[in-house]
């Protein structure tokens, strides 16, 4: 059984214009032990998802259909105080972005993060503590660093202050969103070496959102592809970047730089993401799509197998039939 299973998830947002469809039938499964990277441009839905699963939408997000089962659990019919007690933050922890300031300026760093314990555990103050100054050395902080406030603690020690925490009640599965954007090259490499070896050492099951390909390359053994609010595109890491299949996923690792082709052009995706207020009808692609058909804005593509965990949503896999 994989450790979550979402199966044609939709969360939208009510707006006076109508509703915003940000997650629009999403299916997505991740065993454990896996890091799966969840990839795309910024407004495609990836930390909408994100909150979905951790039911942290803000107040006018809403469910339309679907479910979201952790261990098999449906985390949308558990109810507040269940899922507060013994889902959230203590089974499923979040590792928010803008690592800069998701902390209290006027709270010490341990504090905030040995009060996820107190408030999720029957812990003492004290034990918490010990915990923090253990969590710290895990993530690379001198440990007599606790009693330090945010504004003394540099981006790159922030930023593992944040995983920290996210480890705090020693989760199976944890959401780390946009972990490394605003750190410089440096911490950002040094942030991924954090999170690698946590998963190594304590063998975490994580997903990654970014609209960073690099960053998924390093950390990720799955990768799942978001546009306009659905999947396009799943499989293991490597296929992704050496047989992509869909015209989005190409076009994203076309406008990345590769080490091993530093001459190659990079060519930048015409365009925008839809409003997904009014998305396009059929393939949500095919206004910026190149390879675009007459069927790719009448009919939504089927999500197909493509031989092992490899899926994609495209008419041109299926000879241009819906
Ligand atoms: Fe492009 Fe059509 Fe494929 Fe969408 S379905 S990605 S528009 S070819």
């Amino acid at each position: 059984m994989p450790i979550l299973n979402v199966q044609d998830l939709r969360m939208y947002y009510s707006t006076l214009k109508g509703d915003v469809k940000a997650v629009d039938g999403v299916d997505l499964e991740v065993e454990k032990g896996e890091a799966i990277g969840l990839v795309g441009e910024s407004g495609c839905g990836k930390t909408t998802f994100a909150l979905s699963i951790l039911r942290l939408l803000p107040y006018n997000g809403h469910f339309v259909s679907g479910k979201i089962l952790f261990n098999g659990d449906d985390m949308l019919t558990v109810d507040d105080k269940t899922f507060n007690k013994e889902y959230r933050w203590k089974r499923l922890s979040y590792v928010f972005q803008g690592a800069m300031n998701a902390m209290n300026p006027v709270f010490r760093v341990g504090d905030q993060i040995a009060e996820a314990m107190l408030l999720h555990e029957d812990v003492e103050k004290e034990e918490a503590m010990d915990r923090v100054r253990g969590l710290f050395s895990l993530v690379g902080i001198d440990p007599d660093r606790v009693t330090n406030y945010p504004h003394e603690f540099s981006g790159g020690m922030k930023q593992r202050a944040m995983i920290a925490m996210a480890l705090a009640c020693n989760p199976e599965f944890i959401i780390a969103d946009e972990p490394t954007t605003a750190l410089d090259v440096i911490v950002q490499a040094q942030t991924l070496q954090v999170i690698n070896d946590l998963r190594a050492k304590l063998g975490l099951t994580m997903m990654l959102i970014t609209h960073d390909l690099s960053v998924v390359a390093q950390t990720c053994t799955t990768c799942a592809i978001m546009y306009a609010g659905r999947i396009v595109e799943y499989a293991d890491i490597d296929t992704v970047f050496s047989e992509p299949k869909h015209p989005y996923t190409k076009a994203l690792i076309g406008a990345f730089p590769s080490i091993k082709e530093a001459k190659r052009e990079l060519v930048s995706i015409k365009g925008t993401p839809p409003n997904l207020l009014d998305p396009p009808t059929g393939c949500r692609f095919n206004p910026r799509c190149p390879y675009a058909m007459d069927i790719c804005s009448k009919e939504v593509p089927k999500f197909i197998g493509l031989g092992g965990r490899h899926y994609a949503a495209c008419h041109l896999l299926t000879g241009g039939d819906a």
